[in-house]
């Protein structure tokens, strides 16, 4: 890119998308999709699809099914509904920000009736709350739970084993559906072990790849709930895509094929390091930025939205500074830096003042220690040059973390 006005001269050089996503694409997987066409109807794409259904499971840590749709993450969440509930049936959306809010708005839309707990901005999910809402459904009429592990915009971590425990106190039946889109392979999760009926994902976050793909994993409760099913909207239904007798049902048409091959490459890497060592990246990695984060926050400026780190995802985080600020930060790091970082989302709208006050650091990923240093040391440069005041030896203290744990 040429060095406009808006560019300076510091700029140049390999960009950085420290977004919550989309994420940075690892080069194994731009060159595994650089290449001709492959033949769909018989050969090497056909048995290597087939390798990516146990290793995507093995992410999930489940041994139940998933479906791959040619979709983002909205996709799978509709699908999710698709293939359980009927319009009219009742569900308990539980609220930790915008991107549960949207679930729950897709819900409305698809006529099904939604009974709302909100939780704020800046807490994760209370599973007591929980259990009362579902100990107060005495007839059974709620058909499932909608539950967002990491909620992108606030940033807040649920605890997906303490909200099954409500649901086996309550003794209730409902199906507990988990919008993994964000903490997928970035944040522990434990499909199986935590009774998780469906988890839904993409391909964009911490899968490493490109937008395009979104996953659902159902267990078998769920694969019963959708064998009583009236009616399933075909290209949603699941059971041939997880079950397919040919090949082309895994994706009810075309392959997404360079996907495919990405989406190779990255389990192959994920797989490498490990599931448990990727988890591991990411905390250490967060906790570097934290550290850098509470520092800055000596200046009385910045704020970081989730204030226990129990509750903090590792895959984002969600910060504050008086309004225009993050804006200004934001401007200055794409300009000067070649790091562009989050809008907040789920504060305020984009026409308000108060926008400009928020933002976020992507983490997800691919995503090692000169990354983050280079991120926190850019914003460090940022507040900086904007004269915004910021406690001093932040970046000092991520290194410490990464250094020593
Ligand atoms: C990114 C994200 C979504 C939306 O995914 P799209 O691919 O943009 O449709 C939904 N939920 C969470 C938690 C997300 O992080």
């Amino acid at each position: 890119m040429a060095i406009s006005d808006t560019q300076g001269a510091l700029a140049g050089g390999r960009s950085y998308l420290a977004i919550p996503g989309p994420s940075v694409v690892p080069d194994r997987v731009l060159n595994a999709m650089h290449r001709a066409s492959p033949n769909i109807y018989q050969g090497g794409l056909i048995d290597m699809v087939d390798t990516l259904i146990p290793d995507l499971k093995r992410v999930a840590r489940t041994k139940a099914h998933v479906a791959i749709y040619i979709a983002n993450g909205h996709g799978a969440w509709e699908a999710a509904f698709a293939n359980t509930l009927a319009p009219g049936d009742r569900v308990l959306a539980l609220i930790c920000g915008r991107f549960g809010q949207g679930w729950a708005q897709m819900a409305r839309d698809m006529g099904l009736d939604v009974e709302e707990l909100d939780f704020g901005r800046a807490s994760p999910i209370d599973p007591a709350r929980v259990e009362a809402a579902l100990r107060a459904d005495k007839e059974g009429r709620i058909k499932a739970v909608l539950a967002t592990h990491v909620d992108t915009s606030t940033s807040a971590l649920s605890d997906m084993s303490a909200l099954r425990a409500a649901m086996d106190a309550a003794g209730h039946p409902a199906l507990l559906m988990a919008d993994c889109i964000a903490s997928f392979a970035c944040d522990r999760f434990e499909m199986d072990e935590w009774g998780v009926d469906i988890l839904v994902t993409g391909s964009q976050k911490g899968l490493m790849m490109p937008p395009g793909l979104g996953l659902v994993f159902f267990s078998e409760k769920a694969a019963q709930v959708r064998r009583g099913l009236a009616r399933v909207s075909p290209y949603w239904d699941w059971t041939l895509r997880a079950n397919p007798d040919e090949f082309y049902q895994y994706f009810f048409g075309t392959a997404p094929t360079h996907h495919l091959y990405g989406m190779r490459a990255a389990l192959d890497m994920i797989h490498d390091e490990g599931v448990e060592a990727v988890w591991a990246r990411h905390d250490r990695l967060a906790r570097a930025i934290w550290a850098a984060c509470e520092v800055w926050a000596e200046g009385g400026a910045l704020k970081m939205n989730i204030i226990d780190p129990a509750q903090r995802s590792r895959a984002v985080t969600a910060l504050s500074l008086p309004a225009p600020k993050a804006s200004d930060l934001r401007a200055w790091l794409e300009a000067n830096a070649g790091v562009t970082l989050g809008v907040g989302l789920g504060f305020a709208m984009p026409s308000e003042p108060a926008w400009h006050g928020y933002f976020r650091i992507g983490h997800m990923g691919h995503v090692n220690a000169h990354m983050v240093l280079g991120v926190l040391g850019s914003i460090e440069a940022g507040l900086a040059a904007l004269d915004i005041p910021h406690g001093s030896g932040a970046v000092g203290a991520a290194a410490a973390v990464i250094a020593k744990g």
